[in-house]
């Protein structure tokens, strides 16, 4: 399997998934340089999209224009409670979520926040399914 890039959008989260995100790809003992993974700031080259947040009313429109941008075939993946289910956040005046109002959703990583465990166990669900599609092609 080549390389697969990975676009993160943030919908208004508190930052305790992104900085977990950023442990998980920075700290060595968590493997995620065996994933043959990287992350990209360009939504076009996205293999994976990974969404952090409950889609607070602000960010509805960055986060539908930036899913415009990734090609059809990406995997899209929830990062924490938050764009699972709005989280803490549910019934707030100003949030949209859940992000499957938005986009079909094809991997759930539920924690407040997710663990670094979690989240490569979410990520080698994100490989299977590529490795798959790559397979069906
Ligand atoms: S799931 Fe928890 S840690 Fe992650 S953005 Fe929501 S409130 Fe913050």
């Amino acid at each position: 399997m080549k390389k697969k890039y990975i676009y993160r959008i943030n919908t208004g989260s508190c930052n305790g998934c992104d900085v977990e995100l950023l442990a998980t790809a920075l700290v060595p003992k968590f493997g995620f340089s065996d994933l043959e993974f990287d992350f990209t700031n360009t939504p076009q080259n996205a293999n994976i999209v990974l969404v952090t947040g409950p889609i607070t009313t602000r960010s509805v429109s960055y986060l539908q224009d930036s899913l415009s941008k990734v090609p059809e075939d990406k995997v899209v993946v929830a990062v924490g409670i938050c764009p699972i289910s709005c989280g803490v956040y549910r019934d707030s005046y100003c949030v949209e979520g859940p992000l499957d109002k938005f986009v079909a959703v094809d991997i759930n990583i539920p924690g407040c926040p997710p663990s670094p465990a979690a989240i490569v166990q979410g990520f080698l669900k994100a490989k299977e399914l590529l490795t798959q599609d790559e397979v069906d092609a």
